[in-house]
């Protein structure tokens, strides 16, 4: 339904309705005038917040960066963050990521993402893990044929 059209319509037939001397049902216009303003009032109120949201969202886009992994916010040279990739890509929330020793985890979908191996040099093992490594037993063992 067109308001803005039954507003127009609503006016005019209130004058002519007062010219004519018939101020009852010019009230009656009147009320259902008032009525018609404060629904489009309040209509536009939840569009502007709907509009506000739009734009957080969007500023919100502007500043997330995605390192192939998850995602970190960056607000100027600050970067917070990580942020876990599912549950923003999923519901749009950045939900903090909780560090273990080696990976991170979402307390929110579960999800684990690995912290990659520092650049620098690696840690030497100590010699006698080191060789004790090499004979551990292989992690998939083949069937034996039926
Ligand atoms: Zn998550």
């Amino acid at each position: 339904m067109s308001s803005t059209l039954f507003q127009a319509t609503g006016f005019k037939r209130t004058l002519l309705l007062c010219r004519e001397g018939k101020f009852r049902e010019a009230e009656a216009v009147l009320k259902s005038l008032q009525d018609e303003f404060l629904a489009v009032c309040e209509e536009n109120e939840a569009l502007k917040t709907q509009l506000q949201e739009v734009a957080a969202v969007l500023d919100l886009a502007e500043k997330v960066r995605f390192d192939g992994q998850k995602y970190w916010l960056a607000d100027g040279d600050e970067k917070k963050g990580p942020y876990c990739q599912v549950c923003y890509d999923r519901e749009g929330l950045l939900v903090n990521l909780q560090q273990r020793e080696n990976h991170w985890e979402c307390l929110s979908c579960r999800g684990l993402y690995m912290i990659p191996a520092k650049n620098g040099a690696p840690k030497k093992r100590p010699a006698a893990l080191r060789t004790a490594l090499k004979k551990t037993i292989p992690l998939f063992v083949e069937r034996e044929m039926m």
